[in-house]
């Protein structure tokens, strides 16, 4: 009898196929990397881990090198979960490749690094950012997963209500004032920013945007970028000056950095009556008001220029095998919704009690593979800037005074506007007290 040939899996043969296109500065320098990194022996790893990565929907894996083993985090929808560690020979080898690709020294463990890989996976391109850092236990790498095609298209798509997109268009687009642009830290800024841009009338107007040459600014049609060098040591008020000769109808600014650039966006908002728009990291649009105030030497003249601040935070949206229970009278009190208007609140799928009999575990959802939440959306907070939050801004700038005004005036916050979603079926109340937390 033949003796049954054994069929051995290579790591990369359990996912989809995956494809790179490697990084450098010419066509020969990418060729030259693409082969250097695919003749290494654990290509087949750096292959496996990337589609691993893509097929749980990750946006970030994370991997520590420490002097025995590589621990694996695959961030799925901005959660970050643990998976079986790596052995350092095969991780090691993993990291040489991904570094080839990206075009940095592989044999670089130290200093920082930072480059891009493009990778096809089922049909769609995605942009593999990879960030690498000596630490004190090793070497600390992040991947960012991007697909290039942005998921979201527009405010609409992230979520915003219609009423508070028409809000939002109106202030921006009445083409005067300062409008402030804020999350918390890895919440979604860089995302808001770009559709919260796109809503704006920069067909009629003349938009112009400084921003720094090191940053990775993704490029918005029809706003003319400006760059300064932060490496030279330039700050924006260095370039704005010669900016504003051109008269621009509206001026972007990703970063403000110092009073200076405060005080020219002050005066082309207040004297020359234009717009300007600018974003800073803030848990809510109070925390954002206060920090771009910290730049301004003329309280009174930023709490006349300010129009709109827009505070936002991404929030994972329940799977379809979600769950209904019934919703705690007490609960729906403590969220302030009147009784009787909601009977059921959505969880995310629980697994059945292990039912001995059974001889196959129950069956998992086969679109979130049993984590229960699929995708996200975001919640925002708008604030228009009325008279008396002006008056706060001056008067009282603190935190808690300036969030009393803010309710007193609409401001609708966070946890306010997250409660519809709960509500709505949309997420779920662990889901809604971890994001409000976050910030
Ligand atoms: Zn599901």
């Amino acid at each position: 009898m033949a003796k049954k040939q054994e069929v051995v899996k290579l790591p990369h043969e359990y996912f989809p196929p995956i494809s790179f296109q490697a990084a450098g500065p010419d066509n020969q320098t990418q060729q030259s990397n693409m082969i250097q990194a695919r003749q290494n022996p654990a290509f087949t790893f750096a292959m496996a881990l990337i589609a691993e990565g893509l097929c749980k929907r990750a946006d970030q894996i994370v991997l520590d090198y420490t002097q025995s083993a590589v621990a694996v985090q695959f961030a799925v929808d901005g959660l970050p979960q643990n998976a079986p560690p790596r052995d350092r020979q095969s991780g090691d080898g993993m990291l040489v490749c991904l570094k080839v690709l990206a075009n940095l020294k592989p044999g670089e463990r130290r200093a920082r690094q930072e480059g891009k890989i493009t990778a096809d996976f089922r049909g769609q391109k995605f942009i593999l950012l990879l960030f690498s850092q000596g630490v004190k236990t090793g070497e600390r790498v992040s991947i960012k997963l991007q697909p290039k095609k942005n998921p979201f298209g527009s405010l609409e798509d992230l979520g915003m209500r219609d009423k508070m997109r028409e809000q939002y268009k109106e202030t921006v687009n009445s083409g005067k004032g300062l409008t402030i642009l804020s999350a918390p830290p890895g919440l979604g800024l860089s995302t808001t920013w770009k559709f919260a841009m796109e809503a704006a009338d920069r067909f009629v107007r003349d938009f112009v945007s400084v921003e720094p040459k090191e940053g990775n600014e993704e490029e918005i049609i029809n706003v003319n970028p400006y760059r300064y060098s932060v490496a030279a040591g330039e700050s924006p008020d260095k370039i704005l000056p010669t900016v504003l000769l051109k008269q621009p109808d509206a001026i972007v600014l990703p970063e403000i950095v110092n009073k200076e650039t405060m005080r020219i966006i002050l005066r082309h908002v207040v004297e020359d009556e234009k717009l300007a728009i600018t974003r800073i990291q803030a848990r809510d649009c109070c925390e954002a008001l206060l920090r771009v105030r910290q730049f301004c030497e003329d309280p009174a003249a930023f709490a006349q220029a300010v129009t709109l601040v827009l505070n936002q935070r991404l929030i994972r949206k329940l799977c379809d095998c979600k769950q209904a229970v019934p919703a705690p009278p007490q609960l729906l009190q403590q969220l302030g919704i009147p009784p009787g208007r909601v009977q059921v609140l959505y969880r995310e799928w629980q697994p059945p009690p292990p039912d001995p009999k059974a001889k196959e575990p129950p069956p998992v959802c086969s679109k979130c593979q049993g984590v229960g939440y699929f995708g996200r959306t975001a919640i925002f907070e708008l604030m228009i800037v009325n008279d008396a939050i002006r008056e706060a801004l001056v008067k009282t700038p603190q935190l808690e005074a300036l969030r009393q005004v803010a309710r007193k005036s609409g401001v609708k916050s966070i946890r306010e506007e997250g409660t519809l979603l709960l509500v709505k079926g949309v997420t779920s109340l662990p889901e809604l007290q971890r994001i409000i937390q976050l910030g």
